[in-house]
């Protein structure tokens, strides 16, 4: 979960430069006519914005393409604003590729597992489709983040996952995402959602949301399974030396990197591993010595 800049173009400004790649006159006049519904689409999700409730703006059904969303605009041009316009225009081009790479390549939702690929709809413009090229509502996105949304949205405040343009510092800065190490045979990292107490009961929400909704207890654990091996792996040679609060410090400084997220997978999984005394202390060569009663073989 990575904080990004909010973009600096102007929504209006888009519209109109994607609305001038239309090359039909007569469907590029049904945009210009519309301009001042845009315009009040734009003041809409402001407010939204103000309020964290993006949910409340008016969605449409899927399909549909031609029912009218605003003013004599259809859902199907809307749409097209982003598809035909802005991702496949000559000079609005220009607008996604520099959306694309704000991200500095590293998915913001999945805290840098995935590689950015695409824009992702923060509304999906299947049922917000006036924001279809909003780009407050446009998102740099890994493939994964992309397609496990499957388009879902929000119908309450609580589940409206997190946007990294537009959503508060905390989210960002603040610990909430935890990891357990457990005694099993190979030892693993299970992850899970627990915000601090203080936080309104809604933000509590909105991060167990973000975090089902990219499925990030399973993503992480995969991630942090390969890290651990190479980590255990070093204690039972090179590390061998380090007495166990050497060992501690050692995994302490991985977890403060601000190379990563604080609440990505990497920083997560150092957090938990140099609190866990029985790790810091257990001989990694002898099963026997760390395993639960009853459990080794
Ligand atoms: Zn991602």
């Amino acid at each position: 979960m990575k904080q990004l800049s909010r973009p600096e173009h102007d929504p209006l400004e888009v519209f109109l430069r994607c609305v001038a790649e239309v090359t039909n006159e007569a469907e590029r006049k049904v945009y210009v006519d519309n301009t001042n519904e845009i315009v009040q689409s734009v003041i809409d999700f402001e407010g939204a914005t103000a309020a964290t409730n993006w949910h409340t703006l008016p969605r449409v059904g899927r399909g549909h393409p031609e029912v009218i969303v605003r003013g004599t605009l259809t859902k199907g041009a809307l749409v097209d604003l982003y598809g035909k316009y802005l991702v496949g225009g000559s000079e609005a081009r220009e607008l996604y590729d520099s959306l694309l790479v704000s991200s500095d390549g590293k998915c913001p939702f999945c805290g840098g597992i995935g590689q950015v690929h695409t824009l992702d709809h923060y509304l999906p413009k299947s049922n917000f489709p006036v924001y279809s090229v909003h780009p407050d509502n446009l998102v740099p996105c890994c493939r994964d983040c992309n397609s496990g949304k499957m388009n879902a949205f929000a119908t309450t405040q609580g589940e409206q996952s997190l946007h990294p343009y537009l959503d508060a510092p905390k989210f960002f800065s603040e610990r909430w995402v935890v990891a357990t190490v457990c005694r099993t045979d190979p030892i693993t990292v299970e992850f899970s959602c627990s915000p601090p107490e203080g936080w309104p009961d809604v933000d509590k929400l909105r991060a167990k949301s973000h975090f089902d909704q990219y499925q990030l207890a399973r993503r992480y654990s995969i991630q942090a399974g390969a890290e651990l091996a190479r980590v255990i792996d070093l204690r039972k040679k090179s590390l061998k030396v380090l007495e166990p609060m050497q060992f501690a410090a050692y995994l302490a400084e991985n977890a403060q990197t601000d190379a990563y997220d604080l609440n990505g997978w990497n920083r997560t999984m150092y957090w938990a591993l140099q609190r866990s005394l029985w790790f810091c202390v257990a001989d990694l060569n002898e099963p026997a010595t760390y395993l639960p009663l009853g459990e080794v073989a």
